[in-house]
């Protein structure tokens, strides 16, 4: 396996959970995979598709998106084809003749031609080796783009039962993971969640204080790097093209309102990097697999977090650091909320409002970006800073609340933690209520105690210390207010806490580096970006397929001026040296005969994947709690024999769950009442464990919740 990674794809090393997969699809095992977008899914189906006897068939829901796998599948020397409605029957019939000839390592279809009696009789008479089903939430009416001729593929395993069938995604609720399984019938599959952590998206908010000069400061500091700038609707996407043409901007429109050819013009041109910008709505990015995206500016507020995530989640795909900026200004709020007020049923509305507030406290909150949008996901982060968001690299401004928080939190102990948020406030402002003249709370010593401050204020500073952990909601229909540990620490003046600040951020941010990631030659990389882009024009593929941002960035730290150097470079494989290997080394020889002065580091092999060293600490403290488990101690013995909270070893708990190395799950929670919280993330449709809790009305503790969800997210169906 590492021998076909390395020639043909020319890596050196698997992206996590790759290798685990291709080893069940190789013996011929059904797989169920969720793997974040940039995760390396494709390889997944494509080195088993080199390995393996007979043709791949992948079934993939978008045809530019088939295109240029295809295309990229060639570049690494796979023989690969598509069949779809854009070919002419010549077309069409040449890869029929290669099909039927066996000479086909791997095919691209859209599912509809799966309900093509003919295709399938031909299919039947053709050795296959596997069966990938890419984006594979489009089966499932739970998904967001469902499709209703992937229901073509719920016959797969009967019609093919000796052909393992694996299915991708990068999004399934505990719904449609199930959905999946059973609609496509996948055999007791292996199933893989993958951290949905994407190590080198650097996340940021600012205060939004004048789009147009922000956004240009923010491209004169990423000159030349192609990226997305989403807005929120058509007309504020022309005119902030307009704006940035002015400006000297190599940037193009997208949206819903332009032509279908315009559209795809558009998509080209920055796919193959003849644009370097893109103004886009939503509409912008099903379909891209351009792997060097180097940033996504959202310029207006997000209406939930799975939309963010997944729309910032197209910068990096090659793994090369990439930058995320959100330009927060609560005036979008109202504008958001506009549209929810719409919608008929007043459950969805609700539920929009809920995510909506979620991706305000995501923007709002001195938290840790990531560690926010992985519990979006259902993921526990337990890195204390996670280095590559601007709360943890603490470019951000923040402002010492500690006083603010004791008034609200005095008045919650004063009146015996007994209270929900509207009447804590009333006591904070020394509001007039009748509830508070009956149970004479203003008498006690709060009582108007931040009347200097608005209502608002007051509800943020609460949000703040919900978000931080400081106070926690308890009880379901009333919820009440309580304080937690930390609460108690910063009430009696042993600990500080911090917000942040909320006007305009003059700070220049500080510099930051993210781990992991080396300097390179600038001027070589750009050097090599033209040959590169000279190259794809000629073989009429994107840039990227060539080589990737990665393997530029490989070539300007080591300069490999021959091809026995040259293949020694991450993301270069056989084929790609024989094809592109001498127009590069002459263009790197050159630049070094011109600059005397380089030196080439040497290369260690640790040099030749990117260093994790914060992955690696993680992983031995959870092998410590493993232990421990193995020998029988229970979560709480854990924590104390290690001197951890019992959440942080839940964690650890849940990794190993998910990873299935731990299975026994009863020991840690009873079967009936797994059996229920089970129930509740069904009927829920979610994999946060804050609604559960909820739904118990206090009966399902945070971390029962976390090992069930686990044990959910690892369970064959
Ligand atoms: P996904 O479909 O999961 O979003 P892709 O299959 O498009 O992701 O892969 C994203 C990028 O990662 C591609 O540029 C691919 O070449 C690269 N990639 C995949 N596997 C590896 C690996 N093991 N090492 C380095 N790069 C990889
Ligand atoms: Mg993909
Ligand atoms: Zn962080």
């Amino acid at each position: 396996m590492l021998n076909t990674l390395k020639k043909v794809f020319g890596f050196e090393s698997f992206r996590p959970n790759q290798e685990a997969i291709i080893k069940n699809i190789l013996e011929k095992r059904d797989v169920f995979a969720v793997m974040p977008t940039g995760g390396g899914k494709s390889l997944c189906y494509q080195l088993p598709a080199r390995i393996m006897k007979g043709t791949a068939v992948v079934i993939s829901p978008l045809i530019s998106l088939m295109k240029d796998q295809v295309d990229a599948a060639i570049e690494n020397g796979i023989s690969a084809a598509f069949l779809n409605s854009s070919l002419s029957p010549q077309e069409m019939s040449g890869i029929y003749q290669q099909l039927k000839s066996n000479d086909l390592e791997l095919l691209y279809i859209a599912p509809e031609r799966f309900a093509m009696p003919s295709f399938l009789e031909t299919l039947k008479t053709i050795p296959i080796s596997l069966f990938a089903i890419d984006e594979a939430h489009c089966v499932s009416e739970w998904g967001h783009d469902f499709r209703p001729d992937y229901l073509s593929l719920c016959n797969i395993t009967q019609t093919f039962p000796h052909i393992p069938v694996s299915a991708f995604t990068a999004t399934a609720t505990p719904n449609v993971q199930e959905d999946i399984i059973t609609k496509i019938g996948l055999r007791s599959p292996y199933i893989i969640r993958a951290s949905f952590n994407r190590q080198n998206l650097f996340y940021q908010v600012k205060s939004k204080t004048g789009i147009e000069s922000q956004i240009v400061d923010f491209l004169k500091e990423h000159e030349d790097e192609p990226g997305i700038i989403y807005r929120s609707t058509r007309d504020s996407v022309f005119r902030l093209t307009e704006f940035l043409v002015d400006q000297g901007i190599s940037v193009l429109p997208y949206h819903a309102g332009l032509s279908p050819e315009e559209r795809k013009r558009n998509q080209e041109a920055f796919s193959r990097d003849r644009v370097t910008v893109i103004v886009a709505t939503i509409a912008f990015g099903m379909g891209i697999d351009k792997s060097n995206v180097r940033f996504v500016i959202h310029a207006d507020l997000p209406k939930n977090i799975e939309g963010y995530y997944q729309e910032t989640g197209r910068a990096g795909r090659d793994g090369e650091r990439a930058d995320c900026l959100l330009l927060f200004g609560r005036q979008d709020i109202p504008k958001i909320r506009f549209f929810i007020d719409q919608m008929p049923n007043e459950n969805e509305r609700s539920i929009s409002m809920e995510k909506l507030y979620k991706s305000v406290k995501y923007a709002s909150h001195n938290v840790c970006r990531r560690r926010q949008l992985l519990e979006y996901f259902g993921e526990t982060y337990t890195e204390e800073n996670c280095g590559a968001c601007d709360i943890c690299a603490g470019n951000i401004e923040k402002v010492d609340i500690t006083v603010d928080a004791q008034i609200v939190m005095s008045a919650m102990s004063r009146t015996g933690q007994y209270f929900g948020i509207r009447h804590i406030i009333d006591i904070v402002v020394g509001a007039d209520t009748k509830r508070i003249r009956e149970l004479q709370h203003n008498e006690i010593k709060t009582y108007g105690a931040g009347k200097h401050k608005e209502k608002k204020h007051w509800q943020f500073i609460i949000d703040e210390l919900l978000a931080q952990e400081a106070i926690a909601q308890d009880g379901g229909q009333y919820p009440v207010l309580i304080m937690t540990n930390k609460g108690t620490e910063i009430l009696y003046g042993r600990e500080k806490i911090e917000g942040l600040k909320r006007e305009e951020i003059k700070k220049k941010p500080k510099a930051f580096k993210v781990s992991g990631f080396q300097p390179y030659d600038e001027v070589l990389f750009d050097k090599l970006r033209v040959l590169r882009k000279g190259l794809a024009e000629e073989h009429k593929v994107p840039p990227y397929i060539i080589f990737s941002d990665m393997t530029l960035h490989q070539m300007c730290i080591y300069y490999p001026s021959t091809l026995d150097e040259m293949i020694t470079i991450s993301g270069v494989g056989e084929t790609k040296l024989e094809r592109y290997g001498t127009d590069f080394t002459k263009e790197i020889r050159a630049h070094l005969d011109k600059n005397p002065d380089i030196s080439i580091p040497e290369r260690s092999p640790s040099d030749l994947t990117v260093n994790r060293p914060q992955q690696k600490v993680k992983e031995s403290t959870i092998e410590k709690t493993y232990e421990f488990f193995n020998e029988g101690l229970s979560v709480k013995e854990i924590a104390k024999a290690r001197n951890l909270a019992s959440s942080t070893i839940t964690g650890h708990l849940e990794s190993l769950i998910r990873d299935g190395r731990v299975a026994e799950i009863d020991r840690l929670i009873d079967p009936a009442k797994r059996n229920t919280i089970e129930e509740m993330f069904f009927a829920l449709k979610t994999w946060n464990t804050g609604p559960i809790v909820e739904y118990s009305k206090g009966t399902v503790s945070y971390d029962d919740a976390r090992l069930v969800r686990a044990y959910i997210q690892r369970k064959t169906i």
